[in-house]
C-alpha cells in the first residue's frame, strides 16, 4: 500500500515537472514585483519604492494560478530551477531596466535556489546584466539557506563571484530556520532579509534578537530588510528594532508589472 501510494505521488510530481517544463518555454510563467521600501521616515502612504522583489507566478491552463511554493520544490526536484531562476532574472532585469530608463531609481532582487548554483550561473547572470546594461550594482540575489543550517558548499563557492562583480548577495528567511548569528560571519553576504515570522512576533525576545542582528549586520556593513510588514504596528516595531528597509502586504502585494507602474507614478 505504501509504496502504492508512493508511486502514486511520484507520477503526480514528474507530471507537474512535465507541465513545469512545458510552462517555461510555453510562457506561462510570469513574473509579480514586490516594492521595497527605506524604513526612515516610511510610512503607510509612502514616498518612492527603492527596490522591487521579483516573484514567479505560474499560470496554468486547468489548474489556474499556481504559487510559488507548490512548484519551486518540483523545480528543485526536476532539476529545472536554474532554468526558472534565469527566466524570473531575465524578465525582471529587462522590466526594471526600462523602468530605471523611464526615470525610476529601482534595485531588483530576485530569488534563486542554492541547490543547483553553478559557475555557469553566476556567467549567465552577469552577461544578462551586461547584456541589458542594467548595472551589478542594481542587483541582488536572494538565497535561502537549505534545509540543513549550512548552504551548499557549491552554492557558497559562487557567492563571492557574483560580489565580486558587484551583484549583491542577500539572505533570505533568516530567522525562519535554523541559521543563527554566529553563523553569518561564514557567509558571503551583504544583505539579511528577516523572516516575517519573526518582524510580526511582538515579544521582548524578538526585539532583542532583530536588534542584536542589526548591530552585528551594521558592524559588517550588511544591510536589514524586514519581510511581511503588514500592519502599521509591524512598522513601527520594525524600525524600532533598527531595520533599514521593510517590505510587505502593509504597502502592497507583489503585483504584475503595471500595476506596480501605477504605484511608481502616483
Ligand atoms: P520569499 O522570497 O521570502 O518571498 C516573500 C514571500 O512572502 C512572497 O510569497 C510574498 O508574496 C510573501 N509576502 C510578502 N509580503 C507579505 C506579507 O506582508 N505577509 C505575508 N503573509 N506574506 C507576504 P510568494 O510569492 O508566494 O513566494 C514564496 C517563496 O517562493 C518566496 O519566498 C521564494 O522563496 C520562492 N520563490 C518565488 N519566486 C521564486 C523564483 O523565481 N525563484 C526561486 N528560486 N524561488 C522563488
Ligand atoms: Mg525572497
Ligand atoms: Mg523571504
Amino acid at each position: 500500500m505504501r509504496y502504492a501510494s508512493q508511486s502514486v505521488w511520484v507520477d503526480i510530481v514528474s507530471d507537474l515537472g512535465n507541465e513545469l517544463r512545458a510552462a517555461l518555454t510555453g510562457g506561462q510563467l510570469t513574473v509579480e514585483y514586490q516594492p521595497q521600501f527605506e524604513l526612515e521616515g516610511a510610512t503607510a502612504t509612502p514616498g518612492r519604492p527603492v527596490a522591487v522583489e521579483a516573484l514567479c507566478r505560474w499560470h496554468h491552463p486547468t489548474r489556474g494560478l499556481v504559487m510559488p511554493d507548490v512548484f519551486i520544490p518540483v523545480a528543485e526536484r526536476e532539476h529545472i530551477i536554474t532554468a526558472l531562476d534565469a527566466h524570473v532574472l531575465l524578465v525582471a532585469a529587462q522590466q526594471v531596466r526600462q523602468w530605471q530608463l523611464d526615470g525610476y531609481a529601482l534595485g531588483l532582487s530576485v530569488n534563486a535556489s542554492p541547490t543547483h548554483m553553478s559557475p555557469e550561473y553566476a556567467d549567465a547572470v552577469i552577461d544578462a546584466l551586461d547584456d541589458l546594461g542594467l548595472s551589478h550594482g542594481s542587483l541582488a540575489i536572494e538565497i535561502t539557506e537549505s534545509p540543513a543550517p549550512q548552504l551548499a558548499p557549491e552554492a557558497i563557492a559562487i557567492l563571492p563571484r557574483l560580489r565580486s562583480e558587484g551583484i549583491a548577495v542577500s539572505l533570505d528567511d533568516f530567522g525562519g530556520g535554523d541559521t543563527t548569528i554566529d553563523m553569518l560571519d561564514a557567509l558571503p553576504i551583504d544583505e539579511i532579509k528577516i523572516d516575517r515570522s519573526i518582524t510580526q512576533r511582538t515579544d521582548d525576545d524578538a526585539d532583542h534578537e532583530v536588534a542584536a542582528v542589526v548591530a552585528h549586520a551594521e558592524r559588517q556593513g550588511w544591510r536589514v530588510v524586514a519581510e511581511g510588514i503588514e500592519t502599521e504596528d509591524d512598522l513601527e516595531r520594525s524600525r524600532r528594532r533598527g531595520c533599514h528597509r521593510g517590505q510587505g502586504f502593509l504597502w502592497g502585494p507583489p503585483v504584475p508589472a503595471p500595476r506596480l507602474e501605477e504605484m511608481l507614478a502616483g
